[in-house]
């Protein structure tokens, strides 16, 4: 089994709370320290005992606490080495960083994370399955293209984290400048509701639970759009949907094999 929840959501910051029955994981660290904490005891969690954390990219909404939360837990930090490399200044020192190829695999106490690489505008950009007890949760978000790599990865998962950016008609309408447009919906930019209805709809299968979307925008995007946009794909199976916030975390989903 394999429990989660998302405790911050979006262009704000990122943060995935994973507990398998032997290890505790952290996705990314977009929120201050204080926030993680404070979150993560609003749904009964912890965040002392932490085994790992995983960085999917060097962008300050996945990265913003990561400093103060290594150094505070001491904490193994995971990344590619490009990201290693392009972390901004303000993350600090880190006491324990472990760098590994974008493709591998790595064990944590029982769980493995399983990295691929993605498409998006960051220096060496991952994203992860975590698999444990045969339970597999897949994650796929800041990234502007699905790519046949990530279907076949996410392929099977019983709990899938995607992103649903942005309504491409908001987007087009709304207030953004035409370059900042550009980045989002380019191939290394964000995945739109229909690019993420597509994916899904590549993805669903019968032992599929749960979909959580994110990295909604708050600009150019509704949570009824995205979860009514995904609610469709999977009308008629037994498959919860849900939108994470920005402000506040999920509650806490399980999924098993
Ligand atoms: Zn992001
Ligand atoms: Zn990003």
């Amino acid at each position: 089994m394999i429990r989660f929840t998302m405790l911050s959501a979006g262009s704000g910051g990122n943060a995935i709370l994973i507990a398998t029955d032997t290890a505790r994981i952290l996705i990314d660290s977009g929120v201050s320290f204080k926030q993680l904490t404070a979150r993560a005891a609003a749904v009964g969690e912890s965040i002392e005992g932490l085994d790992a954390v995983f960085v999917t990219h060097e962008h300050r909404d996945h990265v913003l606490g990561l400093g103060t939360l290594a150094r505070k837990l001491g904490v193994p930090v995971y990344m590619t080495p490009g990201t290693r490399d392009c972390l901004p200044g303000s993350v600090g020192r880190l006491p324990r960083v472990e760098v590994f190829e974008a493709g591998e695999a790595v064990q944590v106490d029982g769980a493995v994370v399983r990295s691929f690489s993605v498409s998006h505008d960051a220096a060496d950009p991952v994203s992860y399955v975590v698999e444990a007890g045969g339970a597999k949760l897949g994650l796929a978000a800041d990234l502007g293209h699905p790519s046949h790599l990530v279907r076949s990865r996410l392929a099977g998962c019983h709990g899938l984290i995607l992103e649903s950016n942005h309504c491409p008609d908001m987007l087009r309408r709304g207030s953004y400048p035409p370059m900042v447009q550009q980045r989002i919906r380019g191939r290394q930019g964000h995945l739109s509701n229909d690019a993420m209805s597509a994916l899904l709809a590549a993805l669903v299968h019968d032992a599929l639970q749960v979909v959580v979307l994110t990295h909604i925008s708050e600009e150019n995007n509704t949570h009824e759009l995205a979860y009514d946009t995904a609610a469709q794909v999977v009308a008629g199976r037994p498959v919860e949907v849900h939108v994470a916030w920005q402000d506040r975390p999920t509650r806490i989903f399980e999924i098993r094999a």
